[in-house]
């Protein structure tokens, strides 16, 4: 496996820039931090409102301006850097020896995020070139307008303003509404906890690196650069440019720009978003549907357990059509 290692020390540091003309990333020779300010000074970050609707015509003036990573699947190698960056830095994570991540037999299953591992890469094959598969990695998609901060009664999930969604374990109350709420089936829990068992999902490294400007620990570790981290706004315009580009490398969709009202990290493929096990989703955000249940609900008074049988009735429903779209996250240990 070829791993490019010079340039990820940079990373942190120095922007990156996608250059069309050689398919490849260029330092652009100034400091991330002044790259951000940069963007953050094209339209300021965005405030997110709980009760806004989430449209993908609303995103074009706000949400778009938060923070958030666009992932070119295409250039993965699966050396799985990511996962051991994630590793570390979580030290609320077991940790695992930097060997276990050398370990490519992990490939020969389907993986889903984990009490231990805010982020898994999969393998996935690739009819067009059988001696290359494709790779892609996968955490929480810090959705625009989140399913799991809408469920929760206690406010144990936040959406921030630099587009994390965050998650207080002192707050939670274990009841797991997020776990059966999230369109991507991301939130994990510590059932082999027996004490102080707590919801797991990638936070977007907010308190240690995106919250002060910097990429996430998977981002800088990435060898291959397969991440950049930036304004979704401009992400979504690098992206849109190499689609045009390379129309032969890419299909043409980005995922995460308009599935469920947007999230915050978007992906190109050369393969459909299906054959990945990416959900196939509409425009509209999951909390957009059941939000006036539950505001109704409150509105005449009805017990709380009336309203969990009401929404766990539609989330319900909501899985129902989830597996209809044919996603296999679920389903481990079978290769495709
Ligand atoms: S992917 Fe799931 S856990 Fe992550 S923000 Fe969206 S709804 Fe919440
Ligand atoms: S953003 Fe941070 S917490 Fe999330 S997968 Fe990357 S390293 Fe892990
Ligand atoms: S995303 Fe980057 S670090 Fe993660 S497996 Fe792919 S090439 Fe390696």
């Amino acid at each position: 496996m070829s791993c490019r290692k010079d340039g990820a020390k940079n990373w942190d540091q120095q922007a990156i820039a996608f250059s069309l003309e050689t398919g490849k990333y260029h330092n652009m020779g100034i400091n991330r931090r002044d790259f951000i300010k940069q963007l953050a000074g094209i339209g300021g970050i965005a405030l997110f409102a709980k009760d806004v609707n989430v449209w993908a015509g609303e995103q074009t003036t706000t949400l778009r301006d938060s923070l958030g990573v666009l992932v070119d699947t295409t250039l993965c190698v699966g050396c799985r850097s990511c996962e051991k960056a994630c590793n570390q830095i979580n030290q609320e994570l077991p940790r695992k020896t930097p060997q276990s991540f050398n370990d490519n037999s992990v490939f020969d299953k389907k993986r889903r995020m984990a009490a231990d591992s805010y982020t898994v890469v999969n393998r996935y094959n690739n009819p067009g070139n059988s001696g290359n598969p494709v790779y892609v990695k996968f955490q929480c998609m810090h959705c625009a307008d989140p399913a799991c901060v809408s469920a929760c009664i206690v406010g144990a999930l936040t959406k921030e303003s630099n587009g994390a969604v965050k998650y207080d374990p002192w707050k939670c109350i274990g009841c797991r509404y997020c776990m059966t709420a999230c369109p991507f089936q991301v939130p994990a829990y510590e059932y082999n906890n027996a004490t102080t068992p707590q919801v797991r999902k990638c936070t977007f490294c907010f308190e240690k690196r995106t919250s002060k400007g910097k990429a996430p620990a998977c981002v800088q570790a990435c060898p291959m650069e397969v991440m950049t981290f930036g304004k979704k706004r401009e992400l979504i315009k690098i992206a849109k440019k190499r689609i045009e580009k390379y129309p032969d490398r890419y299909i043409p969709h980005l995922y995460g720009e308009h599935e469920l009202g947007g999230t915050s990290w978007l992906y190109l493929s050369s393969l459909p978003f299906e054959k990945i096990d990416f959900p196939k989703f509409g425009y509209i955000s999951t909390p957009s549907y059941t939000e006036p249940i539950q505001h109704a609900i409150f509105k005449h008074f009805i017990p709380p357990l009336t309203l969990f049988a009401v929404l766990g009735g539609f989330m319900w429903f909501l899985r129902q059509r989830k597996t209809e779209s044919k996603s296999v996250l679920n389903e481990e240990g079978q290769e495709k």
